[in-house]
C-alpha cells in the first residue's frame, strides 16, 4: 500500500524545539509520506527550527507570529504560491504571561486575558479562515488544547478558559467548513514537558501527578501525540470532525487519585 500520507502537504505552525509536540507530530506525518512547511516565531527559535525542518527534508520555513496577522497572510500567500493547494494544517501554538500561570484565575488582567485570548484562540479561526482557501481537493485541521478547558487545573487559569474556547471554535469552524469537506479537530494532550510548559508553576508536580493517576501509569510522549495526528490528519479519520480528542494516557476517565499512587 502507498505510505498514508503520499501526495499531501501541510503545514506546521508551533514547532520551538525538539521537545515540541508540533515536533511529535511532525515526525510522523514525515515518516508516513507528509510533505511539511513550517512557521517560526522570530529570529530565536528560526534558528532551531530551520535544522528539525531540514531533517525532514521541508523546505518551505517562513515567519510568523500569529498577533501579527499580515505575517499570516504572507504565509497563505507564499504556500499559493509555490503548492497552490494545502491538505492539512496544524495549529501548536499557545501563549499566556507566565506572571498569571501561577495563583488564581480571579486576578487576571484584562491585557493579558485578550493576549491570551488572541494569541492560542483567535489565531486557530484566523488560520482556517486562510487555510480553507487552498484546501480546495477538502482537508484536515487540528489544533493543541489541554484538559484544564474541561476541568480546573492548579495554575492553568486563563489559559484553561482560553482552551475551552478554543474547543468551542472548533466545533463552529467544523460545521462552516464541513460543506468543504474540510474537518476541524482538536488533540488534547496530557502534561509534556516542553518550552511553553516550563511557563506554568508546579508543573513537575503535574507530570508526576498525571504519571501516577492516569490509567496507563505514564505520561503522554511525542511518539502518543505523532500516531493520533497522523490519524487526524489523515483519510483514515474521514468521518471524524468538530472533536476534542484526548492522547492522555486515559487521564480524563479518571475520578479520584488512585489509591496506589505513591506520595509526590
Ligand atoms: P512549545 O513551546 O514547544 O510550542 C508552543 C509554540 O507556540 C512555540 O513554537 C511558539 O513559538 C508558539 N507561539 C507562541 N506565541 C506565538 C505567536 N504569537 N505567534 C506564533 N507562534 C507562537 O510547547 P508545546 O507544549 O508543544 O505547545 C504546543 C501546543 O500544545 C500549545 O497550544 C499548548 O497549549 C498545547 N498543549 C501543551 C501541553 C503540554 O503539557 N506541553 C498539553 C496540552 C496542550
Amino acid at each position: 500500500a502507498a505510505p498514508l500520507m503520499q501526495g499531501k502537504r501541510g503545514l506546521i505552525m508551533g514547532l520551538a524545539n525538539d521537545k515540541s509536540i508540533a515536533w511529535g507530530i511532525s515526525q510522523a506525518l514525515a515518516a508516513h509520506g507528509a510533505e511539511l512547511a513550517f512557521t517560526f516565531q522570530g529570529e530565536a527559535l528560526e534558528k532551531r527550527v530551520r535544522p528539525l525542518a531540514a531533517q525532514l527534508g521541508a523546505t518551505e520555513i517562513l515567519p510568523c507570529d500569529v498577533s501579527d496577522l499580515s505575517s499570516v497572510d504572507a504565509v497563505f500567500a507564499h504556500l499559493e504560491k509555490v503548492w497552490g493547494k494545502l491538505d492539512f494544517v496544524v495549529h501548536a501554538i499557545g501563549f499566556s504571561n507566565k506572571e498569571e500561570l501561577k495563583g488564581k484565575y480571579v486576578d487576571t488582567s484584562l491585557d493579558n486575558f485578550l493576549l491570551t485570548m488572541n494569541i492560542s484562540v483567535y489565531s486557530f479561526t484566523a488560520v482556517a479562515q486562510r487555510a480553507a482557501k487552498l484546501m480546495t481537493d477538502g482537508g484536515s485541521m487540528l489544533t493543541l488544547t489541554y484538559y484544564g478547558a474541561e476541568r480546573v487545573m492548579p495554575h492553568y487559569n486563563v489559559m484553561g478558559v482560553a482552551k475551552a474556547a478554543l474547543e468551542a471554535s472548533v466545533r463552529y469552524l467544523a460545521v462552516d467548513l464541513g460543506g468543504q469537506n474540510i474537518r476541524v479537530n482538536a488533540m488534547s494532550a496530557g502534561p509534556m514537558k516542553t518550552l511553553a510548559a516550563s511557563g506554568i508553576g508546579d508543573f513537575r508536580y503535574i507530570l508526576k501527578w498525571n504519571q501516577y493517576n492516569s490509567p496507563l501509569k505514564r505520561n503522554t510522549t511525542l511518539e502518543d501525540v505523532g500516531g493520533s495526528a497522523l490519524y487526524l490528519l489523515s483519510d483514515l479519520s474521514s468521518g471524524v470532525t468538530g472533536e476534542t480528542h484526548h492522547v492522555d494516557s486515559g487521564y480524563h476517565v479518571v475520578g479520584m487519585k488512585a489509591v496506589d499512587a505513591p506520595d509526590i
